[in-house]
C-alpha cells in the first residue's frame, strides 16, 4: 500500500542565540492511511520538531529544512504558508499536549470549532454549528448544545482536551498528529481519550502519528514504532517487534527504565545513565555513544567516528552485529 505521508531524509536546523541546533538529522519514515505510527524518545529527540515541521508550524525565518515531506502526493517542504494553511486543520490536524495551545481563551468553544469548518469547507454558520455539536457529542461532551457557547475556562481540563480533539476532527483530517495528547490528564480520562482516538480512527480511517515518551501507551495505540534519539531514528519496526525484541541499546535503556507492562512495579528500574546531548554540538559517530555501555563490543572506535545507518523496514541503527544484538538482548536485557 502507498504511504499517505512519506518523510525522506528530513533535516531541520534552526538558529538560536547560541548557534545552530540540528534538531532533526536525516529522518525517514512512512505512514499509511488507517495506521498509527508511534514515535518515542526523550525530550530533545526531535519528535516534536519533526511533527511541527510536517504541519509547517516551524518558524520560517530561522529554520532550514532539507529533504522531503510528501503528504498525499504533495511536497510540503517547499509549500508556501498559504498552501500550508489549506492543509492544517483540514487534511492534517494536530492534537497538542496542552489544549490551551490550540484553544483561545477569548472565543467560545463553539466558535473555535465552527470557523475552520466554514473556512475549509465553505459551510454556512448553521452547518458549522451542527457539525461542531455533532463532534462535541462524539468526543463525549455532555449536552453539547448548551456547551457550544461556553468559553474554554468553563470546561474542565479533560473536557478541554476533548474539545480540542473535536476541533482537530472537524474537517475529517486524513492525518492526525497527537503530541503527548494525554500526559496532562489523570489516568481515567487518559484511558477514555485513547479509546476515543482508536474509535475515531476506525470511523474515519485517518493515519495517526502518536508522539509520546510513554511506551505503555504506545503498546496500546500504535501499529508501527519509531524510536528517536538526538534528532535521528535509531530503531523501527512493528510495535510488537520493537517492544518484544528491541535491537538498539537506547531502546533497551528505554524499556529498562519503565515499569514492565503488567509487571511487578517494585521491580528495580534502570535509568539510562547520562543525559541526551545538546544538539548545538552533537556527539560524532553514533550520537548515543557517550551513554552506551555496549560500545566496547564494537571493534575500534567505530561508535564514535561512524554514523550507524538505519536500514529500511525492521531495523536498528547500531554497529553491533545482528548476532551481538540478539545475544546481548537475551543474556543481559530480557531477564530483568
Ligand atoms: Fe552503542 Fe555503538 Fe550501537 Fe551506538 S553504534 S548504540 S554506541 S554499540
Ligand atoms: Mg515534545
Amino acid at each position: 500500500p502507498e504511504a499517505f505521508l512519506s518523510v525522506r531524509d528530513l533535516r531541520v536546523a534552526f538558529s538560536t542565540e547560541d548557534g545552530v541546533v540540528r534538531a532533526v538529522d536525516g529522518l525517514s519514515f512512512d505512514i499509511e492511511r488507517g495506521k498509527t505510527l508511534g514515535i518515542v524518545g526523550e525530550s530533545g529527540s526531535g519528535k516534536s520538531v519533526t511533527n511541527l515541521t510536517v504541519l509547517g508550524l516551524h518558524n520560517r525565518k530561522t529554520t532550514d529544512i532539507q529533504g522531503e515531506i510528501i503528504l498525499d502526493g504533495q511536497e510540503l517542504t517547499t509549500a508556501s504558508e498559504k498552501e500550508m494553511e489549506k492543509i492544517r486543520g483540514n487534511k492534517a490536524a494536530m492534537i497538542f499536549q496542552d489544549p490551551l495551545t490550540a484553544l483561545s481563551p477569548y472565543y467560545t468553544v463553539g466558535r473555535q470549532l465552527s470557523e475552520p469548518f466554514m473556512k475549509h469547507r465553505g459551510a454556512s454558520k448553521k452547518e458549522a454549528k451542527d457539525r461542531a455539536i455533532e463532534m462535541l457529542a462524539k468526543v463525549g461532551i455532555p449536552q453539547p448544545q448548551t456547551r457550544f457557547d461556553d468559553y474554554p475556562h468553563q470546561f474542565s481540563g479533560g473536557m478541554r482536551q476533548r474539545a480540542m480533539i473535536a476541533m482537530s476532527l472537524m474537517c475529517d483530517p486524513e492525518l492526525l498528529i497527537a503530541d503527548e495528547p494525554t500526559t496532562a490528564l489523570d489516568v481515567t480520562v487518559q484511558a477514555q481519550i485513547l479509546d476515543l482516538l482508536r474509535d475515531l480512527q476506525q470511523e474515519f480511517g485517518s493515519a495517526i502519528i502518536f508522539i509520546t515518551h510513554d511506551l505503555g501507551v504506545i503498546a496500546n495505540m500504535a501499529d508501527d514504532l519509531l524510536v528517536m534519539y538526538a534528532g535521528r531514528a535509531v530503531e523501527r519496526g512493528s510495535v510488537r517487534e520493537v517492544l518484544s525484541e528491541p535491537k538498539h541499546p537506547y531502546t533497551w535503556g528505554l524499556l529498562s527504565s519503565m515499569p514492565r507492562l503488567g509487571g511487578d512495579t517494585s521491580e528495580a528500574l534502570v535509568p539510562i545513565p547520562g543525559t541526551p546531548p545538546s544538539l548545538l554540538n552533537p556527539p560524532t559517530g553514533c550520537r548515543f555513544h557517550p551513554r552506551c555501555r555496549f560500545r566496547d563490543e564494537v571493534p575500534g572506535d567505530l561508535c564514535s567516528t561512524e554514523r550507524p545507518l538505519l536500514a529500511d523496514g525492521r531495523a536498528a541503527a547500531c554497529h553491533l552485529t545482528g548476532e551481538q544484538k540478539q545475544s546481548i538482548f537475551i543474556d543481559q536485557i530480557k531477564p530483568r
